[in-house]
């Protein structure tokens, strides 16, 4: 058995598979741990830190002997011997594959997008934003003129939950621990912009929740520029549709998404966002010993419309593909996915989030959506440790405003002239083609 992936997907079915005898798991990623992307922008804006968002696989399965963990970058699969190539040179086969590899950011063509801003997709990306928005603020407190050459405006691409959560911890940010800490910048002149191509915010969730997001960004100083697209990403400034510009030198895209490279290179159906097509059962079309799971397949939900890139999602499908791989092996019929809506969450701001719950989305908003927010992710943590640190981080930030992991490692990313295209790692980033 082979999985592709240790992430949201690919972890909830070696989860559920690695307690069976019947099985012997090998489990390929490119890196050795697990990244809890929700959280990323909590790492970017210095309120976390690394290890508070991901976590080793070793770790997770060092107790279980029928699975092996290879650290492996996947470059090719063929779908008729469910064989996988990797970049290490290497070739791994198994009777069932199953390909959790995620996404990647779609720059969609866009001029300069791919070359000129930070993504948020990675760990990597995450530590590299950290530092560039870090460097910013001591390179304009070194240098004020930089300032009216947009040293302290960030523009932030696309108005879904992580454009619109990064945007609030960023203006937070900005309003306590900059201007706190740094006596000598006009932090006032900061400006977060949030640029979305739609008329509203968050838009899976209801018309409440659009407005109520807009007024709490707007409330804590955000610049909303709605119905407009960015066009063109220069290192110094962005165009937008209707031919307006923002100097800036930190652009950050939320814009959109397309699964990872290596569904372009599996030979298998993809549909939209390059994401693999896959039956009610989690199978490949065509393929019933082929699984394709999470951000990387286009999950048919009961209206026969995709399932959104959700980690719960994801989560599910990696657990009903272990039972109907079990199913599989002990000759029972596969049964279709059956995702159960928990709902839908988004952090706005300080005492600010909105929390949607179950099917029929029960609106909460304010303090009380924020405490649930804050109680379920810490839930979704791993380890005891990294709960207690991460509470630790969190009421300290509350109650005294300080954001205690700023610190400027990635000095690759930190330099005013520098992009995100010219470091490595250039797979987590690839534009679309
Ligand atoms: C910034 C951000 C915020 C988010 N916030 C939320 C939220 O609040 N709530 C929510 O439900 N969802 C959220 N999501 C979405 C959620 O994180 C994803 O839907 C979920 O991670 C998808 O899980 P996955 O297992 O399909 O992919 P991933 O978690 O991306 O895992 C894919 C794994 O495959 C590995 N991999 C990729 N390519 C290869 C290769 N070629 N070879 C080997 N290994 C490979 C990667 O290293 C990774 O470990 C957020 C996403 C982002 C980016």
């Amino acid at each position: 058995m082979l999985i592709v992936g240790g992430g949201f997907a690919g972890l909830g079915c070696a989860f559920d598979l690695v307690r069976s005898d019947a099985v012997r798991i090998t489990l390929l990623d490119r890196h050795n741990y697990h990244q809890f992307q929700p959280l990323f922008y909590q790492l970017a804006t210095s309120q976390l830190s690394v290890r508070d968002v991901s976590f080793s696989l070793r770790r997770v399965f060092r107790e279980k002997s029928n699975i092996d963990i290879k650290l492996v970058e996947v470059t090719r699969v063929d779908p008729k011997t469910r064989t996988v190539e990797t970049k290490e040179g290497e070739t791994y086969q198994g009777d069932f594959l199953v390909l959790a590899a995620g996404s990647q950011a779609n720059f969609f063509n866009i001029p300069g997008a791919q070359s000129n801003t930070f993504p948020l997709y990675t760990l990597t990306d995450a530590q590299r934003l950290r530092s560039r928005i870090l460097a910013l603020f001591e390179d304009a407190d070194r240098d004020p003129k930089l300032i009216d050459q947009g040293a302290l405006n960030f523009v932030i691409v696309g108005g879904g939950p992580t454009g619109t959560e990064m945007s609030g911890s960023l203006a937070d940010m900005i309003h306590s621990t900059v201007s706190a800490e740094y006596p000598d910048l006009a932090s006032s002149a900061a400006r977060v912009y949030l640029v979305e191509r739609g008329s509203t915010l968050l838009p899976p969730f209801s018309a409440g929740a659009h407005e109520y997001a807009s007024r709490v960004l707007q409330r804590d100083g955000v610049q909303l520029r709605l119905n407009a697209s960015v066009t063109e990403v220069h290192p110094d400034h962005v165009v937008l549709g209707d031919g307006n510009t923002i100097k800036t030198r930190c652009v950050i895209w939320g814009a959109g998404l397309m699964a990872a490279p290596v569904a372009r290179a599996s030979g298998l159906p993809t549909g939209r966002g390059g994401r693999v097509q896959v039956e009610p059962d989690l199978t490949v079309t065509g393929f019933p010993a082929i699984y394709a799971l999470g951000d990387f397949a286009n999950i048919p939900g009961p209206d026969g419309r995709a399932l959104p890139q959700l980690g719960s999602v994801a989560l599910q499908a990696g657990r009903w593909a272990a039972k109907n791989i079990l199913a599989d092996i002990e000759g029972k019929p596969r049964r279709p996915f059956h995702y159960f809506d928990k709902g839908i969450m988004a952090m706005i701001g300080r005492n600010a989030a909105i929390a949607e719950i179950g099917e029929r989305r029960h609106e909460l908003t304010g303090a009380v959506a924020y405490a649930m927010w804050l109680g379920v992710h810490l839930a979704l943590l791993t380890t005891l440790q990294v709960k207690i640190e991460t509470f630790v981080e969190w009421v300290w930030d509350y109650f005294l405003q300080e954001r205690g992991v700023q610190l400027l490692n990635r000095s690759d990313a930190a330099r005013i002239d520098w992009y995100g295209d010219q470091s490595g790692d250039k797979n987590d980033t690839a534009a679309a083609k």
